[in-house]
């Protein structure tokens, strides 16, 4: 990968920003032209340049180049599924307390902006998606986001006829009947383990709820994220005319042991 600090060579994602905020996603080829609303982008402007440079374009408008953040390339990657917005794969990592070598189980992958959060913040993913065309995309997207050496393959299979693995950190779930998974999240995850879903409606929250209080999980809660952004000019001050009002409601529940449950060998105190 790119360290940082260099400047921009041929092959790297570039974030490109006109004055009106209009945002663009390019890969550096050299001899290569990038049409935009404000003008064309010559790639060889940009290829030697320090992040945050401003490169002119064919009309004299003006860019600022810098590399995408996590939240630039969601928003812009090719997409077949929706995609988890940025305000709350922000939620998802606190909220289910993703860190460095868990392992999580995540269905389905969509596009993989989830995916790309979690491998980011140093866990190991294991994938289940449905269809062989998004499995496809989202290893894509998160190769070309996170370099192509990132250890991250995607199942083709359905999450809701069981999951092999055993002792998960996470469950993490983003399709539309996630009840029908909480008995195998039951028994995949650890004692204590978090199960986290995702989803656009109550009506299907509620029914997930009532699920897991049938099943082995405690401090259920629902949340959901409303970011509002503000127009900041020095005579007004307000918030923005617009928002992304509603997205989806985000539910996590701890799995707690059951009758009978014997703990792991490797478990087991190392001084008797
Ligand atoms: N979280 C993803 C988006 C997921 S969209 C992202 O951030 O990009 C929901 C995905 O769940 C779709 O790709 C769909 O094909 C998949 N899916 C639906 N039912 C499934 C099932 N039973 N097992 C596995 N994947 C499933």
């Amino acid at each position: 990968m790119v360290s940082p600090r260099e400047r921009f060579r041929p092959g790297e994602r570039v974030l490109a920003v006109d004055a009106k905020d209009r945002r663009y996603l390019l890969t550096l080829t050299p001899g290569a032209a990038f049409h935009t609303h404000a003008g064309v982008l010559h790639h060889d402007d940009i290829i030697g340049a320090l992040e945050g440079s401003t490169v002119t374009g064919s009309t004299g408008r003006s860019f600022l180049v810098f590399r995408p953040t996590l939240a630039d390339v969601v928003l812009k990657m090719p997409r077949g599924a929706q995609v988890i917005y940025p305000k709350d794969l922000g939620a998802i990592l606190v909220a289910a307390d993703i860190g460095p070598n868990q392992r999580i189980l995540e269905a389905g992958v969509g596009s993989g902006a989830l995916s790309m959060a979690l491998l980011r913040a140093g866990a190991t993913v294991i994938a289940y998606e449905i269809r062989a065309d998004f499995a496809a995309r989202a290893r894509a997207n998160v190769h070309a986001f996170l370099g192509p050496d990132t250890p991250y393959d995607v199942e083709i299979r359905d999450v809701t006829e069981g999951i092999t693995e055993r002792d998960l950190d996470r469950v993490l779930l983003d399709l539309p009947e996630p009840w029908r998974v909480v008995e195998h999240a039951a028994t995949a995850l650890r004692p204590g383990g978090i199960l986290l879903a995702y989803l656009p409606t109550i009506n299907q929250t509620a029914q997930l709820r009532e699920c897991l209080d049938a099943a082995p999980f405690r401090l259920t809660e629902t949340v959901e994220i409303l970011r509002r952004t503000w127009h900041i000019d020095r005579r007004s001050i307000r918030p923005d005319h617009r928002m992304v009002a509603h997205t989806g409601f985000l539910t996590t529940a701890r799995r707690v042991p059951v009758p009978g449950e014997t703990t792991p060998v490797s478990d087991s105190p190392k001084n008797p």
